[in-house]
């Protein structure tokens, strides 16, 4: 079970002597004990999706959050400020559920854009209805966005997400780069015996299109607790998977926190074994692998996360969340919202412990929320 707490309770950490309260010298903005600084906030829009992605949601959907306790504009506006102005966060990701389903997203959006001019803002989304709403979301002022997309067949499209919106998706991911909104970024979930063989096509086609294709190993962070270790393409797998038809070589630009390893793609010359980039030709592009299950970034994670209830987790893998909408309903100033968003932080753990855990699992227990109800 997951802990909802008003307040941070302080826990000792299990051999380690670092201070599990926020002490007065910890210093301004979102750092915590093991010396982490947060400057990328996630906020969900809504729990809400018009899809079912099998390593997300079940196929009846959950139990919606209601209209009350999902935050308003103004409420997340007065969060996003406070975390600007006050707490050091330097970008904005819109998630979810489905960010385009809620109706006011424009409307937020420029609402945000008029509070921070400088702030880049993007958004993560399935891309469904997206075609029609790219060009206003852009003139309200996002940045760029991210679109889900697993496979570009109608079939395995639709068993992976259980609803028939491929060309929706498609239409929609045009339309983004068409409005401005590049670079555009997909995500895939990898998944085996399903979508799989189609890594290297999917990239050929990312690559073609001048998007980038990021590969995200699947988390157990599904609701029907489907996921298991052997099951999982790991990351491994993906680079052996794209290197039939690729040679991929590290991107020299620094990695600067991003949850995704970056590599440059080229074609592989027909024939040739040989790794050795020289001989294969220009880079078309770059491809990322996002490995946070057998390789973790958490020791330089800079992500604060905002659920659509206003919940504050310092991970995905958090059991423990804290309520600063709660406390912001309740009359909070700015300054009680900015410490209470601190002292969450403050215990952040070190780890989520995913990496340590055996093949049969025993000892890893999965979150309560899916990843649609944290914002992903
Ligand atoms: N609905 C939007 C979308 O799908 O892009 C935004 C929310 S979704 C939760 C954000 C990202 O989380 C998507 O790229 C999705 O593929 C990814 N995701 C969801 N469940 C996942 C899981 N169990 N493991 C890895 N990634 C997952
Ligand atoms: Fe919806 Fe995104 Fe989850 Fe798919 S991954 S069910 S689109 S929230």
């Amino acid at each position: 079970m997951s802990v909802q707490l008003g307040m941070p309770q302080p826990r000792e950490v299990a051999g380690s002597n670092v201070p599990a309260v926020r002490p007065a010298t910890a210093g301004a903005g979102l750092v915590d004990r093991y010396g982490r600084r947060a400057t990328d906030m996630r906020l969900s829009l809504t729990d809400k999706c018009n899809l079912r992605c099998t390593y997300c949601m079940p196929a009846e959907g959950l139990e919606w959050l209601s209209k009350q306790a999902v935050m308003t504009a103004g409420e997340i506006v007065r969060i996003v400020r406070i975390g600007v102005e006050r707490l050091g966060v330097r970008e904005l990701r819109l998630t979810g559920g489905e960010p385009l389903v809620r109706h006011d997203l424009v409307e937020i959006i420029a609402e945000l854009r008029r509070n921070h001019p400088d702030l880049p803002i993007s958004m993560t989304t399935n891309a469904v209805g997206l075609a029609k709403k790219a060009a206003a979301l852009k003139a309200a002022g996002l940045t760029r966005i991210n679109v889900s997309l697993d496979s570009l067949h109608e079939e395995t499209f639709t068993q992976l997400t259980r609803r028939p919106f491929l060309n929706q998706v498609l239409a929609g991911v045009d339309a983004a780069w068409a409005a401005g909104l590049g670079p555009v970024k997909l995500n895939a979930v990898l998944m085996r015996g399903i979508n799989d063989a189609e890594a290297p096509s999917l990239l050929a086609w990312a690559l073609g299109r001048g998007y980038e294709l990021r590969f995200i190993e699947q988390m157990p962070l599904d609701a029907d607790h489907g996921w298991t270790r052997r099951d999982m393409i790991t990351a491994s797998e993906i680079r052996e998977l794209l290197s039939r038809d690729f040679v991929l070589s590290p991107d020299p630009r620094a990695r600067d926190g991003a949850p995704a390893e970056r590599f440059e793609v080229r074609r592989r010359a027909a024939g040739s074994g040989a790794d050795d980039a020289s001989v294969h030709g220009p880079v078309l592009g770059t491809v990322g692998i996002i490995a946070s299950v057998t390789e973790p970034f958490c020791s330089d994670c800079r992500r604060t996360r905002i659920t659509a209830e206003g919940k504050i987790m310092s991970c995905l893998f958090s059991h423990e969340e804290y309520d600063l909408l709660g406390l912001l309903r309740s009359g909070a100033s700015d300054e009680d919202l900015a410490r209470r968003w601190q002292d969450a932080m403050w215990l952040k753990p070190k780890a989520h412990g995913m990496d340590h855990v055996g093949l049969d699992a025993p000892d890893f227990v999965q979150p309560d929320r899916s990843m649609s109800a944290i914002g992903g």
